[in-house]
């Protein structure tokens, strides 16, 4: 049976340093504050918007949640990234995504100064990551990447395999296993053989947003797998992207969903807006 990654665990070890690190910051006069924009009223964007309001309490984080109406303009979004991009008691600023259709995500992402990004989204962030350059790491693969060095396993010319090519998974991910000499393959929905590419993978990472694709055959022995997926069932319960009873048998660990990846995304956050005040200071 598997080791479990407990995202539990790992996020609340996160959150005591971050906790630790606020407690120090405000004895210097710097009061960390991370401002979350959303707009409308996505049912799944209010409960993340929450949780991040309810961790920054935890960790003595001031946050200002704005929340505008489903119809605002573009032009009035723009407008009030530039007062948060100017106000210096902010230090973060994220827009929850996905934005309503009526609204440019790029140029909304583009109009977040880089070194208030703690997404890690900003063009120039996702270029400082591709070159190895000090940067905001985007929150997810940053999560995981913590629960891979938990697990002690060295990824220098372990083979691993990203499923999914997404900006804020899949493509970040590879980057960041390719940064620890892994030899990273990345798999999408045209790639073909998929079921035996996985199959040969040291490290699995299933960004696919299918409720139990990766089957116990798709593993080989001893792997380690991040289920980084997040689907809604019929019945309302929450499970990611691998087929867990099944796969734990094969995988030497793997990270469980719920409490998993996603708090450990949560917990990430954190660590970029302490690092954005501290940078700013
Ligand atoms: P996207 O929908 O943006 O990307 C999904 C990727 O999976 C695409 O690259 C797509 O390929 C690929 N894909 C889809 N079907 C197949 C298939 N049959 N075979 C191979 N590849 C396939 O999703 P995200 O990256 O945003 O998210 C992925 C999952 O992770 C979702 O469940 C999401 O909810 C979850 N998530 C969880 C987070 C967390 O904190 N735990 C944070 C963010 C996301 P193609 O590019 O060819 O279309």
């Amino acid at each position: 049976m598997a080791q479990i990654i407990s995202g539990k665990e790992l996020a609340q070890q996160v959150k005591n340093r971050v906790s630790q690190q606020v407690i120090q910051l405000k004895e210097k006069g710097i009061y960390p504050c991370l401002a979350v924009v959303l707009v409308g009223k996505n049912p799944a964007s209010m409960t993340y918007v929450r949780g991040k309001e309810k961790d920054c309490q935890q960790c003595g984080i001031e946050s200002r949640v704005i929340h505008l109406p489903e119809d605002t303009g573009q032009q009035a979004l723009l407008e009030l990234l530039h007062s948060l991009a100017v106000d210096s008691q902010v230090h973060g600023i994220l827009v929850q995504l996905p934005l309503p259709a009526h609204l440019d995500e790029q140029a909304v992402i583009e109009a977040i100064p880089p070194e208030k990004d703690v997404d890690g989204f900003t063009p120039v962030n996702v270029g400082r990551m591709m070159i190895g350059q000090s940067c905001f790491l985007p929150c997810t693969p940053a999560g995981c990447m913590e629960m891979l060095r938990h697990t002690n396993i060295n990824l220098t010319g372990k083979r691993a395999v990203v499923l999914g090519r997404s900006n804020i998974v899949g493509k970040p991910m590879s980057m960041l296993l390719l940064q620890q000499n892994a030899t990273v393959t990345i798999c999408h929905s045209r790639t073909e053989n998929l079921k035996e590419i996985c199959a040969r993978a040291d490290v699995l990472i299933a960004a696919v947003g299918k409720p139990r694709f990766v089957t116990q055959e798709m593993v080989k022995l001893g792997a380690v797998v991040i289920d980084v997926g997040i689907n809604r069932l019929e019945d309302g319960t929450l499970c990611g992207d691998v087929d867990f009873e099944a796969v734990a048998e094969h995988a030497s660990a793997i990270t469980p969903v719920p409490g998993g990846v996603g708090l450990m995304t949560r917990a990430m956050l954190l660590v970029n807006t302490v690092q954005a005040a501290c940078q700013q200071s």
